[in-house]
């Protein structure tokens, strides 16, 4: 498979250069050049089948050239066999027709989990006999970190540094981090806000000094990699809900639009999606782009789901992308006008093709307590936040009552055990598999929110190592 950038000005890569890559050098994002479709008896031929064996399914067209179907089986064999579910990613039923799709069982407990151990992998894989040494920078606000840090602790040939904002991520998301003592692994805790550490990074690619001395890559989900493991449970889990013959709804909680929009690739593969919900919090920039085409970016509240407090969601410009007809000086100068001006409408052509798929709903506090409570009262379910604002966008779903609705549950609830305590009254156990991670010692490296001293530092710890 080859892909193409959405900006339209940087060559196009394979599968293994577009992973080790991360953002195209246009700026823009990688998509493949075509979506591989497949029929009604290829998707009937996925019944019964175990996670790893769908998602070789499903990822096989996307990789094909970088890897073979033995190399593909072996790797999802690898990151899914560390899961804690045998299913992976199972469905549990909550009433007559709304479902959750537990997408936590991974090593850190949020879905992030699911594209990361596979991601950790590849990158290992594809930098095996050269000599690249890969200096992956990001930024969290505290599932990603953990999720990628897990994912690529102790492997040859790759260094992490991961910024996050200091004090400002909830104690078991630090720890779950900086407990990990792999000597690639460079926490750093910085005076500001998350948006502070995520334009460090940002200005850190367009920095040619650093460019120069590392070779960078990313692991937030402009990655393509990362969106594609996430295509896989929609299709385990509309196989197992009736697909092909049936149709699936999917309500997806929804920050940076990766989750979603892997939800949107799965459709167009040819999966009967019959909706797909983005759902907000009250950082709604997502909820007025689909409902009247305003995409302009306000200032970021601080919410109980932290995971979805952003304004910008980076994948969209995936989206419009495919909306525009594929023009790529088309979508660069959409986004030069953003970049300028923080805002843009979406054209009405292009926001009536959105909606024949997507549906939105923004749900504020109030909204999130009371799917919280619907979950246990009436499902059984103690759920996260991030997965209430999903299930409660769901439950406001019109949509016929013969079409299944799945929520994407993308954290465990011990992960907000305050929050989840506030709403329902029960603290969640933290799972044994996180291990005393309240015990062990911390080591991370505390920095001013001064990008010369972010600089310094990584670029000395790296020539270090
Ligand atoms: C990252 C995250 C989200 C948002 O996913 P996107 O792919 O950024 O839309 C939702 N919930 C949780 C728990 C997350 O960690």
């Amino acid at each position: 498979m080859r892909y193409q950038s959405t900006r339209g000005a940087a060559p196009e890569l394979d599968f293994r250069d577009v992973t080790l890559a991360g953002l195209a050098r246009d700026g823009g994002l990688y998509v493949p050049v075509e979506w591989p479709r497949f029929t009604a008896d290829q998707i009937a031929a996925m019944r019964g089948l175990s996670y790893v064996e769908t998602a070789v399914r499903v990822m096989a067209p996307f990789v094909a050239g970088s890897l073979n179907e033995a190399e593909l089986r072996d790797l999802c064999a690898r990151a899914y066999g560390r899961f804690s579910h045998a299913a992976v990613t199972p469905l549990v039923q909550l009433d007559h027709r709304h479902f959750l799709l537990e997408l936590f069982h991974g090593p850190t407990l949020a879905f992030k989990d699911v594209a990361l151990q596979l991601l950790g992998l590849l990158f290992e894989t594809f930098l095996t006999g050269t000599d690249r040494h890969l200096t992956i920078i990001g930024a969290t606000s505290g599932d990603t970190g953990s999720a990628a840090i897990d994912a690529v602790a102790g492997r040859e040939g790759i260094d992490i540094f991961m910024l996050h904002p200091r004090g400002r991520v909830s104690d078991v998301q630090r720890r779950q981090m900086t407990t990990v003592l792999a000597p690639n692994v460079h926490n750093i805790a910085i005076d500001g806000s998350f948006d502070d550490a995520q334009a460090m990074v940002k200005r850190l690619f367009g920095d040619a000094e650093a460019r120069d001395a590392l070779t960078l890559s990313a692991v937030n989900s402009i990655n393509w990699a990362r969106l594609m493991a996430q295509i896989v449970y929609y299709f385990y889990a509309a196989v197992r809900l009736g697909a092909p013959q049936r149709a699936v709804a999917f309500s997806v909680p929804t920050g940076n639009f990766g989750d979603v929009f892997a939800g949107y690739v799965a459709a167009r593969m040819g999966l009967p999606v019959a909706r797909l919900v983005v759902a907000t919090n009250v950082n709604d920039i997502l909820h007025r782009a689909l409902t009247s085409g305003d995409y302009s970016a306000g200032g970021v509240t601080p919410t109980a789901t932290p995971s979805m407090d952003i304004q910008v969601s980076s994948n969209f410009e995936r989206l419009l992308f495919d909306l525009a007809g594929r023009d790529g000086a088309a979508i660069a100068g959409m986004m030069a006008e953003f970049d300028r001006s923080r805002a843009m409408t979406i054209p009405a052509d292009m926001l009536s093709g959105a909606r024949d798929l997507f549906s939105s709903a923004r749900i504020d506090g109030d909204g999130m307590a009371l799917a919280l409570r619907w979950a246990q009262e009436h499902g059984g379910q103690i759920i996260d936040p991030h997965s209430a604002v999903g299930l409660a966008a769901a439950r406001g779903l019109e949509i016929d009552a013969d079409v299944p609705v799945v929520t994407l549950a993308t954290a465990h609830p011990a992960k907000f055990r305050d929050a989840v305590e506030r709403a329902t009254g029960v603290r969640p156990a933290l799972p044994a598999r996180l291990g005393n991670i309240f015990e062990r010692e911390e080591r991370y490296q505390k920095l001013p929110g001064d990008y010369d001293a972010v600089k310094a530092y990584i670029l000395a710890e790296a020539a270090r190592g």
